[in-house]
Protein backbone atom coordinates (compact mmCIF):
# COMPACT_ATOMS: atom_id res chain seq x y z
CA UNK A 1 0.00 0.00 0.00
CA UNK A 2 1.07 3.32 -1.12
CA UNK A 3 1.14 6.54 1.51
CA UNK A 4 1.62 9.13 -0.78
CA UNK A 5 1.29 12.73 0.87
CA UNK A 6 0.50 15.33 -1.36
CA UNK A 7 2.59 17.72 -1.56
CA UNK A 8 0.22 20.67 -0.73
CA UNK A 9 -0.39 18.68 2.69
CA UNK A 10 3.13 18.84 3.63
CA UNK A 11 3.13 22.49 2.63
CA UNK A 12 0.38 23.59 4.94
CA UNK A 13 2.10 21.55 7.72
CA UNK A 14 5.68 23.16 7.47
CA UNK A 15 4.00 26.51 7.07
CA UNK A 16 1.63 25.83 10.15
CA UNK A 17 4.89 25.45 11.98
CA UNK A 18 6.85 28.10 10.86
CA UNK A 19 4.29 30.69 11.49
CA UNK A 20 4.21 29.56 14.75
CA UNK A 21 7.52 30.47 14.94
CA UNK A 22 7.98 33.43 12.86
CA UNK A 23 4.50 34.65 13.04
CA UNK A 24 2.75 34.86 9.67
CA UNK A 25 3.60 37.95 8.31
CA UNK A 26 7.27 36.73 8.18
CA UNK A 27 6.18 33.48 6.63
CA UNK A 28 5.71 32.21 2.89
CA UNK A 29 5.46 28.32 2.33
CA UNK A 30 5.37 27.50 -1.34
CA UNK A 31 4.60 24.10 -3.59
CA UNK A 32 6.46 24.55 -6.92
CA UNK A 33 4.19 23.93 -10.06
CA UNK A 34 4.82 21.78 -12.82
CA UNK A 35 7.72 19.69 -13.29
CA UNK A 36 8.73 21.44 -9.74
CA UNK A 37 5.61 20.22 -8.30
CA UNK A 38 8.17 17.85 -5.90
CA UNK A 39 9.58 20.78 -4.44
CA UNK A 40 8.75 23.27 -1.44
CA UNK A 41 10.02 26.73 -0.74
CA UNK A 42 10.20 28.30 2.28
CA UNK A 43 10.63 31.19 2.93
CA UNK A 44 11.28 33.41 6.03
CA UNK A 45 11.99 36.75 6.72
CA UNK A 46 13.90 38.29 9.91
CA UNK A 47 14.99 41.51 11.25
CA UNK A 48 18.76 41.89 11.66
CA UNK A 49 21.03 41.25 14.45
CA UNK A 50 21.81 44.19 16.80
CA UNK A 51 25.30 43.47 16.69
CA UNK A 52 24.82 43.96 12.58
CA UNK A 53 27.88 46.27 11.24
CA UNK A 54 26.14 46.13 7.55
CA UNK A 55 26.36 49.78 6.11
CA UNK A 56 22.72 51.29 5.02
CA UNK A 57 24.18 50.49 1.13
CA UNK A 58 24.39 46.96 2.25
CA UNK A 59 20.83 46.41 4.08
CA UNK A 60 19.19 45.26 1.11
CA UNK A 61 18.05 41.18 1.76
CA UNK A 62 20.90 39.25 2.02
CA UNK A 63 23.25 39.48 4.92
CA UNK A 64 26.51 41.14 4.78
CA UNK A 65 28.48 41.72 7.85
CA UNK A 66 29.81 38.50 9.95
CA UNK A 67 26.92 38.73 12.79
CA UNK A 68 24.22 38.85 9.20
CA UNK A 69 25.99 35.59 7.89
CA UNK A 70 25.58 33.60 11.61
CA UNK A 71 22.09 34.67 11.46
CA UNK A 72 20.85 33.39 8.39
CA UNK A 73 23.27 30.22 8.81
CA UNK A 74 21.45 29.61 12.41
CA UNK A 75 18.00 30.52 10.99
CA UNK A 76 18.18 28.41 7.77
CA UNK A 77 19.54 25.58 9.98
CA UNK A 78 16.33 26.00 12.34
CA UNK A 79 14.07 26.04 9.18
CA UNK A 80 14.92 22.71 8.54
CA UNK A 81 14.59 21.36 11.64
CA UNK A 82 10.99 22.92 12.23
CA UNK A 83 10.21 21.56 8.61
CA UNK A 84 11.80 18.35 9.03
CA UNK A 85 9.83 17.74 12.19
CA UNK A 86 6.51 18.74 10.75
CA UNK A 87 6.61 16.15 8.41
CA UNK A 88 7.56 13.72 10.42
CA UNK A 89 4.71 14.67 12.46
CA UNK A 90 2.73 13.94 9.69
CA UNK A 91 4.30 10.94 8.33
CA UNK A 92 5.86 12.21 5.46
CA UNK A 93 9.10 13.04 4.17
CA UNK A 94 10.29 15.59 1.30
CA UNK A 95 10.96 14.62 -2.19
CA UNK A 96 14.24 14.28 -2.89
CA UNK A 97 16.96 14.42 -5.93
CA UNK A 98 20.39 13.04 -6.60
CA UNK A 99 23.25 15.88 -7.91
CA UNK A 100 24.21 15.88 -11.34
CA UNK A 101 27.90 15.47 -9.60
CA UNK A 102 28.53 11.66 -9.91
CA UNK A 103 30.97 11.66 -6.85
CA UNK A 104 27.69 12.53 -4.98
CA UNK A 105 25.18 9.83 -4.60
CA UNK A 106 22.97 11.06 -1.36
CA UNK A 107 19.62 11.78 -1.75
CA UNK A 108 19.23 15.61 -1.41
CA UNK A 109 15.98 17.34 -0.20
CA UNK A 110 13.38 18.98 -2.54
CA UNK A 111 13.71 21.87 0.10
CA UNK A 112 14.51 25.18 -1.05
CA UNK A 113 14.63 27.87 2.08
CA UNK A 114 15.12 31.53 1.63
CA UNK A 115 16.38 33.44 4.51
CA UNK A 116 15.21 37.20 3.86
CA UNK A 117 16.26 40.68 6.50
CA UNK A 118 13.61 42.86 6.05
ZN1 LIG B 1 24.82 42.97 8.95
Amino acid sequence: MTNYIQTREKTKAIKKRLVAVYGAKNVSVLKGTGTASHWITSTVYIERPSTCICSEEERGRWPNCDACRAMSRETDQRVEEIAALALQELGAVFGTYYSDDYTDSTPHDCHLINIYYR
